[in-house]
């Protein structure tokens, strides 16, 4: 196995521990200079040329090639643009349209609210009594049944990182005649994902998080390339069109990706992401599981060691974890800020998840022992119980 190790192509602050990679990926060399030639050189000099010379309408479709070859799609089955979010409302709404004679969409309580709420606003505009069901994550399995329009779930749970089976769930779902619709936002850049043999019907996800797309980096979406035809946009953007510059009256659909698009791509923060997919060329994905893998296992046996009063939250089974190890702790918030006035940087989630990331890129096993030893002294010495600590910031 050849190394996975690549600190150095990040430009990260010296003496921190980082291991919030799971929200928001650090930021890589050259992504400054290339942010700044695409507002210098293109927008800055070509101005409206930009769009025709400098490629930015096809962009999207581009970047969403480049991250195919990551998520192992067929080519032209993934588009980049807006948010997560919004490619979920999306991808759900092309996913009930093929499958309109169901009414559930079945999902699991381990799923991220924004997933959550997206379902139960479309149920609430497309007003035909439409459910949403929401099992426990164990029991999704056993309740994939005939009712099911679509079995819509997030890979890895984001607060404990169980992680689902891609493949057979997808298989169990089509077996009784559902559509599958994965959100990877915590598997993209995380865990060897092939969309392609996987032949689920939709996926979506965001490129901030292990991939490194910086904040507000784009969301995407993947259709089976034989639904794009059939799929109908739920959201009719100019850009969705077939011959966007016809401005015709009418609304008729593109044949290919970009059926998915919406409105005007975010261009400097496309090309952010565009350059910081590089990294990943020379990276078996599989390789870098096998150090996620690794560096967890060492964390979470220091973690025993070192503070048995903190209770894992994550599977104890590496198979069945994402790239986070989680804990639960009551008093987590606190602990989280003191770790992080400390420079060891995690993050929490209510009501009582503390969660590492764990991105072997950038954090190796000497980080990991740092980590453990940094928070078991927080907890000796009692110093998260500081005032500063426990007072709760707007983003946690
Ligand atoms: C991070 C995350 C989101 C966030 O969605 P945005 O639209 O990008 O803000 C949604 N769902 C899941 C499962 C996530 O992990």
């Amino acid at each position: 196995m050849s190394s996975i190790y690549r600190k150095s192509f990040f430009d990260m602050p010296k003496n921190i521990i980082y291991l919030d990679g799971n929200s928001l990926g650090p930021l890589l060399k050259g992504i400054t200079e290339e942010s700044e030639r695409v507002i210098n050189k293109e927008w800055g000099e070509k101005l409206i040329k930009g769009w025709n010379e400098s490629h930015w309408m096809d962009q999207p479709v581009r970047v969403g090639n480049k991250l195919a070859r990551i998520l192992k799609a067929e080519d032209g089955s993934i588009i980049l643009g807006e948010t997560l979010s919004l490619k979920l409302y999306q991808a759900l709404g092309a996913a009930l349209d093929l499958n309109n004679e169901r009414k559930v969409i079945l999902t699991d309580s381990g799923n991220f609210p924004s997933d959550l709420y997206i379902a139960k606003g479309l149920i609430d505009t497309l007003n035909r009594n439409l459910e949403l069901r929401i099992v426990k994550p164990e029991e999704v399995e056993s309740s994939i049944n005939e009712d099911v329009a679509v079995v819509m779930l997030t890979q890895v749970d984001y607060r404990t990182g169980r992680i689902h089976d891609l493949e057979l769930i997808t298989k169990k779902s089509h077996a009784s005649g559902a559509v599958m619709l994965w959100d990877l936002a915590h598997s993209a850049g995380a865990l060897p994902v092939n969309l392609e043999k996987s032949n689920c019907d939709f996926a979506v996800g965001c490129t901030y998080k292990y991939l490194n797309g910086g904040p507000g980096a784009p969301g995407f979406i993947y259709v089976r390339p034989d639904l794009i035809k059939k799929c109908s946009p739920t959201i009719k953007g100019w850009l969705g069109h077939k011959a966007p510059f016809a401005f015709e009256k009418e609304f008729r659909k593109a044949e290919t990706i970009d059926v998915m698009r919406v409105g005007t791509p975010s261009v400097i923060q496309m090309s952010i992401l565009e350059k910081a997919l590089d990294i990943w060329d020379n990276i078996e994905m599989s390789d870098l599981r096998e150090k996620t893998i690794e560096l967890s296992e060492i964390f979470i046996c220091e973690m025993e060691k070192k503070c048995p009063q903190i209770k894992l939250a994550s599977p104890r089974n590496s198979e069945l974890r994402g790239s986070q190890v989680s804990f639960f702790f009551d008093d987590g918030y606190a602990v989280i800020q003191a770790l992080i006035d400390e420079g060891v940087i995690g993050d929490f989630r209510a009501p009582n998840i503390m969660r590492f990331g764990i991105t072997p890129l950038y954090i190796n096993e000497d980080d990991i022992l740092n980590a453990v030893t940094c928070l078991e002294r927080i907890l000796r010495q009692d110093l998260w119980k500081k005032d500063k600590f426990t007072k709760k910031k707007a983003v946690t």
